[in-house]
């Protein structure tokens, strides 16, 4: 295990929480994290490393228009880059190294997100506001290293009608179950599981958590206290599409009580077209999908497709309110 830590990293407490957990890690320090994120390495055989880093300039970018729930949302970002190898991830190619860079200074993060806050209080806007924290990485993976939950839930919980939503193929989490929460539970954060079946998990979702683990995971949440969004996302045209997820939609039925789960989304995918380019460098799988051209940026998989997938799953799930992306 290699640490490459950032010389304005090196006082936070998480860098030293983390440092103590890796004691038989080498560390080499280094100026600044792109110095070794932005080298272009994917191509090498790699050590495990990881960045310690210190984020400045912090910004919570809003997502796009229709991004799930409507009204005033936003991203931001702890860590980049993610240890799973989802085939289809934009990621692969929007980052040049496989490391993850963490960022360890949650509390200017945490400045930027409250002074987001109270901005769009001040301006009379009273609808929920909900900020997204897993678009650069599956933080609930890593939690047991950064302490993510430990600190943003406790943060989020300070506002009202704020939500908070941790995206996430892992089953693991220990750090969500084992803390008390002060004895209340957590009303400003949501899990949410991304879940596809299991051919396609073992086809295009290489080292995430299986389907049965992940279903676990929330069957325990949801027994224990949390919000529980679930994402059937992405879904992908494989051959034999319908029948595919049609069982899926028949097995998972079976596992999860429905009433329990917070929300349901479906989403499929759409790439920009240079990400699509860059994805048909790195995998061929896509030639064989039907993707067509939807704006002059844009691809997204064939209208008759998503068509198919809004029916089956509005139908499969009469009695929820599904939300759909931009599919
Ligand atoms: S888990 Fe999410 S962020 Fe990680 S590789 Fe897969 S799609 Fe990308």
């Amino acid at each position: 295990m290699l640490i490459y830590l950032e010389s304005k990293a090196k006082s936070y407490p998480l860098t030293q929480q983390i440092l103590s957990k890796f004691s038989n890690a080498s560390v080499i320090e280094i100026d600044h994290y792109k110095n070794i994120f932005d080298k272009n390495i994917w191509n090498h055989k790699l050590a495990n490393a990881i960045i310690l880093a210190k984020q400045e300039n912090i910004s919570i970018l809003p997502t796009p228009a229709n991004y799930w729930y409507p009204g005033k949302a936003f991203f931001f970002k702890s860590v980049l880059n993610c240890i799973f190898d989802c085939e289809y991830c934009y990621l692969k190619w929007a980052f040049k190294t496989p490391f993850p860079s963490i960022f360890v200074n949650y509390q200017d993060i945490q400045n930027v997100i409250s002074e987001k806050i109270t901005s769009l209080r001040k301006s009379w806007y009273a609808d929920t506001i909900y900020f997204y924290s897993s678009n650069y990485s599956d933080i609930q993976w890593l939690d047991e290293m950064i302490n993510f939950n430990q600190s943003f839930i406790p943060f989020f919980e300070k506002f009202p009608n704020v939500l908070m939503e941790s995206r996430t193929k892992s089953a693991n989490m220990a750090s969500l179950i084992r803390e008390d929460w002060e004895g209340s539970i957590p009303q400003n954060t949501e899990i949410s599981f991304s879940l596809n079946p299991q051919s396609i998990i073992d086809s295009f979702e290489h080292k995430t958590s299986s389907l049965d683990e992940r279903i676990n995971s929330i069957n325990t949440l949801i027994s224990k206290w949390f919000k529980v969004w679930i994402r059937f996302l992405p879904l992908l045209p494989v051959e034999n599409y319908l029948q595919i997820y049609t069982d899926f939609i028949s097995y998972i039925k079976e596992k999860v009580d429905f009433n329990k789960v917070n929300s349901i989304f479906i989403w499929s995918i759409i790439y920009t077209k240079s990400d699509y380019n860059n994805l048909l460098k790195r995998w061929n799988f896509a030639f064989e999908w039907k993707f067509q051209e939807c704006s002059d940026w844009f691809m997204r998989i064939e209208d008759r497709i998503t068509q198919d997938f809004k029916n089956l799953f509005t139908s499969s799930f009469p009695d929820k309110r599904i939300l759909f992306d931009i599919i």
